[in-house]
């Protein structure tokens, strides 16, 4: 892993007590414990990445991180969940805070200039959710008439709003469940992100929100890590092409997301860059 060798300095240098030197090797370790693997998720997302009330993880990149984990030799009690929103992926993994992230990341040419993806697991599509009541809006045009769209500060959706529907009024919270509240209770119109996200949190309050028009971006879901760890990145697309082998991909998707009604798609080939 890619914090080894810093904490087995840590070590060293704790045996011939330099503590100062102690003190700022383990700050070096960005907080990872040797023995452990720290995996950034969301904590909010339904069906993908969720932390429940009583404290445990599920859904499919929870299921995913966790396979990929066991591949690299740790058991579920020594993963170490940090929440992951959208806008700080980057610099969770660039300052080492992380030794990977599974977060609905979408694989895009900007992002590898900062980090490596090991990937893509699943492919999605930006779409748009509604109020069920709502017959105005049926896809991203429909917006530009006054309408208050929701979507997250530093993702791929909210960069495609801004870029190529300008005139849209476009509200960037932190997450994507501040954005289902203001949809709830009618502080915005329409919350855009990739469908299988929306599909999860539509599954959650059944009957409240829908789904509207046609998906109208491809969405690479990648892992992400450092650049230069190339090592862990073919040890993760390994670890990626085996769970799509072995069925552990397919029952993890039915598991999580079989109920939402998001029609089960193809493991996506591995894309080794
Ligand atoms: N897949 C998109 C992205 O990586 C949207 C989902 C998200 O924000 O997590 O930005």
């Amino acid at each position: 892993m890619p914090s080894a060798p810093v904490c087995l300095r840590v070590r060293w240098f704790a045996a011939i007590g330099l503590t100062g030197a102690l003190t700022m090797s383990v700050a070096a370790c960005g907080g990872m414990t040797a023995g452990t693997i720290t995996i950034g998720v969301k904590f909010d997302q339904p069906g993908l990445g969720m932390k429940n009330p009583d404290g445990t993880m599920s859904g499919f990149d929870v299921d995913v991180a966790r396979y990929v984990a066991q591949q690299l030799g740790y058991t579920a009690a020594n993963v170490v969940w940090v929440e992951a929103p959208s806008g700080q992926r980057e610099a969770l993994i660039r300052n080492g805070q992380v030794n990977y992230v599974v977060a609905t990341y979408s694989i895009t040419d900007a992002r590898k200039q900062k980090v490596g993806f090991a990937g893509p697991y699943l492919v999605a599509g930006q779409s748009l959710l509604v109020r069920a009541d709502q017959t105005g809006i049926t896809g991203p045009q429909s917006l530009q008439h006054n309408k208050k769209l929701c979507s997250v500060a530093g993702s791929t959706p909210a960069q495609r709003i801004k870029d190529t529907y300008p005139g849209v009024q476009l509200q960037r919270y932190d997450t994507y469940s501040a954005c289902i509240e203001a949809l709830k209770n009618g502080a915005i119109d329409a919350v855009t992100t990739d469908d299988v996200i929306l599909a999860g949190y539509s599954a959650q309050s059944p009957g409240t929100f829908k789904l509207v028009g046609k998906p109208f971006s491809r969405e690479e879901y990648g892992i992400g890590l450092k650049r230069e760890n190339l090592t862990l990145r073919h040890k993760i697309d390994d670890a990626i092409e085996k769970m799509e082998r072995d069925g552990s991909w397919q029952a993890a998707f039915a598991k999580n997301l079989g109920a939402s009604g998001y029609p089960t798609p193809k493991p996506p080939k591995v894309n080794r860059y």
